[in-house]
């Protein structure tokens, strides 16, 4: 193979975009264990319904290319959240929708602005597109400080909730206020609304500036299969649309999701009041143990845990993984934790007693 497009002292591609240089690939490190409670998929599994089509799938509807931009997905989750088919738009993921949506309304250089911590692609998507990021850290009550997100003037203002990784809520209030006072387009991500039961969906109906994002990865159970969505004004969605490009829900993907929406909603309702449940029950046992988890409106509990780095390794050391976080603003070291079935949970809280015993073995505090 000839090198002769290689700078022998960058390493690089002579003709590659210096942009790129900075774009890491993803890594979260996720080396396989036992009992992976690390990413907030729907650890129940996959929903019965969706599970017999993926089974069923017609050859021929692999041969042939699926529908341009899956209007009939568009009709079933239109359905699902109360909107009408003209303010949806499908991808590849809710990734797929964050990532198009960020081409379709940022210019070279333009700001994206984000609560932190927050959903952890987002800086990473603002780069992959050109764009300039700009965190915020949140306020102590884990609300968004709305002044400080305005004031960096932001074409894209993104917000989470409940919010990944602390659970909270944000209010209907700073919702609203962000629509009414941003100066480009607001992002409302919404991965894990089905456990919250709140949606800004209504709000997106209402106004021509609002993007809600939402998925199937999480409560619907179809992380591989890469489904997500967004709700907006027709104007806008038609304008991620462009930027997305056709086809790009694969036929296994729409036939499998149609089916889940259609076949499957009495189980997922069943099992997000079940993560719900496991939830709150998860989070009194570590209060039991002296700890003070974050109010949680998701299917994840963070708690604020000492040297959590050390303890997410203690952790995998004894077969089992949640995902640390080093010093977020506020509350320090934390681990999140997802939530499901309760025999996962239990078994994740005999490896936590006994890695936090181990970590903090001869340590006084
Ligand atoms: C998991 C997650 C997503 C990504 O979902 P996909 O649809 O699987 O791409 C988006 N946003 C947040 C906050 C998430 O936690």
């Amino acid at each position: 193979m000839s090198t002769s497009n290689i700078d022998m002292t960058t390493d690089r591609l002579t003709f590659a975009r210096a942009l790129y240089d900075a774009v890491p690939l993803y890594d979260p490190k996720r080396a396989p264990v036992d009992l992976d409670l690390t990413d907030n998929t729907n650890l129940w599994g996959l929903p019965p319904h969706a599970e017999r089509a993926l089974r069923e799938i017609p050859v021929a509807r692999i041969t042939r290319y699926p529908s341009l931009y899956a209007a009939e997905l568009k009709e079933a989750l239109a359905s699902f959240v109360g909107a009408k088919p003209e303010y949806l738009v499908t991808g590849c993921g809710s990734d797929d929708i964050l990532d198009s949506a960020m081409r379709a309304f940022g210019d070279p250089g333009s700001v994206v602005a984000s609560s932190e911590p927050s959903f952890a692609m987002i800086p990473i998507f603002a780069q992959m597109n050109g764009l300039t990021y700009v965190g915020v850290p949140e306020r102590p009550d884990h609300q968004p400080d709305l002044d400080a997100l305005l004031a960096a003037k932001p074409r894209i203002l993104y917000l989470c909730t409940p919010n990944n990784p602390t659970g909270a809520l944000l209010t209907q209030e700073t919702l609203e206020r962000a629509v009414r006072e941003a100066p480009g387009v607001v992002f409302i991500d919404e991965a894990y609304a089905e456990f919250s039961g709140v949606s800004a969906v209504e709000l997106a109906m209402r106004v021509d500036n609002l993007l809600v994002i939402r998925t199937m990865s999480k409560a619907f159970g179809l992380a591989g299969l890469r489904v997500g969505y967004g709700i907006g004004a027709p104007a806008l969605v038609r304008d991620v649309e462009k930027s997305r490009g056709p086809y790009k829900v694969n036929a296994m993907a729409e036939q499998v999701a149609l089916t889940a929406l259609r076949e499957d909603m009495a189980w997922v309702h069943a099992h997000v009041a079940l993560a719900v449940e496991n939830r709150e029950r998860l989070a009194a046992a570590l209060r039991d143990r002296g700890y003070a988890p974050l109010t949680s409106h998701a299917n994840y509990v963070c708690v604020p845990v000492a040297q959590a780095i050390a303890v997410g390794q203690a952790l995998r050391a004894r077969g089992v993984a949640a995902r640390p976080f080093a010093g977020l603003p506020h509350v320090g070291d934390t681990l999140r934790i997802s939530v499901g079935p309760w025999e996962m949970l239990e078994r994740f809280l005999v490896a936590f007693d006994d890695a936090t015993a181990n970590v903090y073995k001869g340590v006084t505090s």
